[in-house]
């Protein structure tokens, strides 16, 4: 779940927010004193959270909310997953592809990438 941070500029007090998704229109009002003068604050938190907890924050692989691939992270991860599951060693031009198309390339092939099944 998103949190967001605001700074309110009546006091300098931080409050966090959190929302359901990050389309969630979101009113904040400082928890110290109630003003409404909130400035968003990008913290460290929220930025640098590891990949573990992104995929955490966006839900099981095998059922990808409707935010799911929004987060270029996510894309390859039902791959990995599957060939993690099946006990396989995901071959290096599946994850030049993955990394390709979290990078902002996306090739037709990654979409119907079903381990197992390709020809060999
Ligand atoms: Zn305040």
């Amino acid at each position: 779940m998103p949190v967001y941070e605001y700074r309110c500029s009546s006091c300098q007090k931080k409050s966090s927010f959190f929302v359901k998704s990050f389309n969630d229109a979101l009113t904040p009002v400082c928890a110290s004193c109630g003003g409404r003068e909130m400035s968003r604050v990008f913290s460290s938190f929220a930025y640098h959270k590891s990949l573990a907890t992104v995929h955490e924050e966006s839900g099981d692989p095998y059922q990808p909310g409707e935010d799911y691939y929004k987060d270029p992270r996510n894309i390859g991860r039902w791959t990995e997953k599957k060939f993690q599951d099946l006990g396989m060693e995901m071959p290096s031009q599946v994850q030049d592809m993955i990394q390709a198309a979290r990078d902002g390339q996306m090739p037709e092939s990654v979409k119907d990438l079903q381990p197992g099944v390709t020809e060999v």
